[in-house]
C-alpha cells in the first residue's frame, strides 16, 4: 500500500513470504496504482511439465540424443530448458524439475564419456595403420632422406 507521495514519487512497502519487509520507490505513478505488482511478486514459479520424462529421449521420434540448447533457472527447484534432436529437429522450450535436469546431466555426462571412448579408440586404430604402413615402407626401402 502507497505510504507517501511527495513530488513525482510514491514509496510502497512489501512484506515478502519470508517476513522481510522492503520499501519500494515508484517514480511512474501509474504503475503503483494497480495490484499487479504485488500480484507478479506473490507469483509461484512456473510449474515443471511432466516430471516423470527423460529430457534425453524425444517425444517425436523416441531418440535418445536429445539436448540441451539453453537452460535457465525458472525456480529454487527447476529450470527452464530449450530441447533439440538432432535425428529429427523437434525442438521445445519447457519447465523441467531439479530432478529431471539431474538425470539429464547424468545422461549427458555419460555420452560424452562415450564419445571420448569412441575418439581415443579411432585414433589408436588409425595410428596403428599409419605405424603399420610406415614400418611396411620403411623393409622396403621406400623411404628416403628426400622424404623428411
Ligand atoms: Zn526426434
Amino acid at each position: 500500500m502507497p505510504t507517501s507521495g511527495p513530488g513525482d514519487h510514491q514509496l510502497k512497502r512489501i512484506i515478502l513470504p519470508s517476513g522481510k519487509t522492503i520499501e519500494v520507490v515508484y517514480f511512474d505513478r501509474a504503475a503503483v496504482s494497480g495490484p499487479q505488482v504485488e500480484a507478479s511478486a506473490a507469483q509461484p514459479a512456473p510449474a515443471p511439465a511432466d516430471t516423470e520424462r527423460e529430457l534425453h529421449v524425444c517425444i517425436n521420434c523416441t531418440s535418445t540424443l536429445v539436448y540441451p540448447v539453453q537452460w535457465e533457472e525458472a525456480g529454487p527447484k527447476s529450470w527452464h530448458v530449450t530441447l533439440r534432436c538432432p535425428e529429427c529437429e523437434w525442438s521445445k522450450s519447457d519447465v523441467f524439475t531439479q530432478d529431471q535436469c539431474d538425470r539429464f546431466d547424468d545422461e549427458l555426462e555419460a555420452g560424452t564419456e562415450q564419445l571420448s571412448r569412441d575418439y581415443k579408440r579411432m585414433v589408436t586404430a588409425n595410428m596403428s595403420e599409419e605405424i603399420d604402413r610406415f614400418a611396411g615402407a620403411l623393409e622396403a626401402d621406400a623411404i628416403l632422406p628426400s622424404d623428411f
